[in-house]
């Protein structure tokens, strides 16, 4: 750690990524600033995972009263939502997480700084003050942003971003994309009142998931009342005089929209950082190049979470943090994330988890060697109210130990189960450990011990 700076690190970006940074770098007794413009908690906290949990919690509230009223208790089965109610809720919680933030960087000495920040040389940001700090390290941590299409009238359209400004359901509302966050949008927005249609440029749902898997989730948002339309490419948006919106190009007869909703993929943000110019390579998602250490093409600068490009998960970017922290302050030079066998779930009715490879992917890289075991049933509770949804698990197995390197599992609770069984694929488990496991029943989970 050098004396002759300000700092031993400086973090720019107060979000998932860059929080773990600070903490974790303090934590081995480094002095460091971070640098936030916003509000502390980044995407996640703020435009992401956390509000978008609680209006998926609240659509799973609503799902429940209809099978409740199927059950046979005296409900309606589709009650009015006081939509800024809920919204109520969901700030108040978001603001404890801000507080809760706040008290701990606080705590742990670490010094925040409300600017935006700009790379002037390898060790020395400039602050949107004028304010000049050095630092040993500096850590790219800014996050990305939603992207929109080079099409006419583009601009009428929302983002992400503008989901969590709703006060109500819009009563027609378009997705455009097939992604996380199209399908994660398009199911709750549905279920909490709006009739929802999805424009998806591709032919299936979902590319990084498992194909069957995504075939099932895709006929869900139709039994849920979805409109999908695959190999459908919006071409622009037109305003009508009542301000609705229409799409050209594809549906360009159906309905008007009173919202539509792009959810195409994010873009690294490294606009105006400086970085090109101090020798930072650049990708052209608009990322930072990093090496497997979170390192860039300049030595001193770093780079983790969205902005570096890989996978982006709230929990990746924090684990890529305080590796690079232990890496760099903590004595331990061989630490580094693996982005190995992730577990990732998409926040669909029900929701779909999946961790290692999908049964292509292993296909292509094992050949005869993999086995494919599926289990496809009617969880309990939906059986009870005679609901049509069903679940899909499935395991993809390879060579004569039966490894498993695959887990899909697409039904209620899909979400929970799937962290322990990442464990156990992490660790090598194989089919026949798995059925050596006594069942928890009656259960959707025994699924997994039982398949057969
Ligand atoms: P961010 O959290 O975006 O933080 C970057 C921060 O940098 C921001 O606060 C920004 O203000 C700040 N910043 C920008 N420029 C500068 C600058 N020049 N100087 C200083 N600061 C700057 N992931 C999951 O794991 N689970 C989910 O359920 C999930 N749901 C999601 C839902 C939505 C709608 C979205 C959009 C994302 C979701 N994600 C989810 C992804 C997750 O939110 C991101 O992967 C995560 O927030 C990335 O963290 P980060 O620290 O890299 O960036
Ligand atoms: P995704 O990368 O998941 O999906 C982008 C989608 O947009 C794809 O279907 C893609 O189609 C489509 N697309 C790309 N360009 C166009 C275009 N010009 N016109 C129409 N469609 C287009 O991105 P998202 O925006 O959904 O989410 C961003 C990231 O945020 C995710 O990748 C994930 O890392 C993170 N996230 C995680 C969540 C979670 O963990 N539950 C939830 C939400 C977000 P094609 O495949 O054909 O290119």
């Amino acid at each position: 750690m050098s004396a002759s700076r300000d700092y031993d690190v400086i973090v720019l970006g107060g979000g998932s990524g860059g929080l773990a940074a600070a903490f974790r770098a303090a934590s081995h007794g480094a002095r460091v600033a971070m640098l936030e413009p916003g509000e502390l908690g980044g995407t996640c906290v703020n435009v992401g995972c956390v509000p978008k949990k609680a209006m998926w919690l609240a659509a799973d509230v609503a799902g429940r009263i209809a099978l409740a009223s199927a059950l046979g208790f005296d409900v309606a089965p589709r009650p009015a939502l006081s939509w800024p109610e809920l919204v109520t809720h969901r700030q108040r919680y978001i603001a404890n997480i801000h507080a809760s933030y706040r008290r701990r960087l606080d705590a742990d000495g670490i010094a925040v700084v409300p600017r935006r920040g700009r790379l002037l040389d390898a060790h020395t940001v400039v602050c949107s003050d004028g304010v000049r700090i050095s630092a040993e390290h500096l850590v790219i941590a800014t996050g990305a942003h939603p992207r929109r299409p080079a099409i006419e009238g583009a601009e009428l359209g929302g983002v992400s971003d503008d989901f969590f400004n709703l006060c109500e359901a819009p009563a027609q509302v378009a997705v455009v994309g097939g992604g996380y966050i199209a399908v994660e949008l398009a199911g709750l927005l549905q279920a909490l009142g709006s009739r929802v249609e999805m424009f998806v440029q591709g032919a299936r749902l979902l590319d990084r998931f498992d194909a069957e898997l995504a075939m099932q989730l895709a006929e869900n948002l139709r039994q849920q009342g979805v409109r999908l339309h695959f190999e459908t490419k919006v071409q622009g948006l037109r305003q009508a005089p009542d301000g609705r919106l229409r799409v050209v190009g594809a549906n360009a007869s159906g309905p008007a929209f009173d919202k539509l909703f792009f959810a195409i993929g994010r873009r690294g943000n490294t606009d105006d950082l400086g970085l090109a110019e101090v020798g930072v390579k650049l990708g052209e998602r608009g990322e930072v190049v990093v090496d497997a250490w979170q390192t860039s093409s300049v030595p001193s600068v770093h780079a983790i979470g969205d902005v570096a490009g890989k996978l982006g998960l709230t929990p990746v970017a924090i684990a890529a943090a305080r590796k690079l922290m232990d890496r760099l302050f903590g004595h331990q030079p061989e630490a580094r994330m693996d982005y190995d066998n992730v577990p990732t779930v998409v926040f669909s009715h029900p929701p779909l988890g999946q961790v290692g490879l999908t049964e292509e992917q292993a296909r292509a890289r094992h050949g005869d060697a993999v086995r494919v075991y599926c289990s496809n049933f009617r969880p309990m509770l939906q059986a009870l109210a005679e609901g049509p949804q069903r679940s899909l698990f499935k395991l993809v197995c390879v060579g004569e130990e039966q490894k498993v390197v695959g887990i899909h599992l697409l039904g209620e609770g899909a979400d929970e189960i799937l962290q322990g069984f990442a464990v156990a694929l992490k660790m090598g488990a194989t089919k026949r450990q798995f059925e050596e496991t006594v069942a928890i029943h009656p259960t959707s989970a025994e699924e997994l011990v039982l398949i057969r």
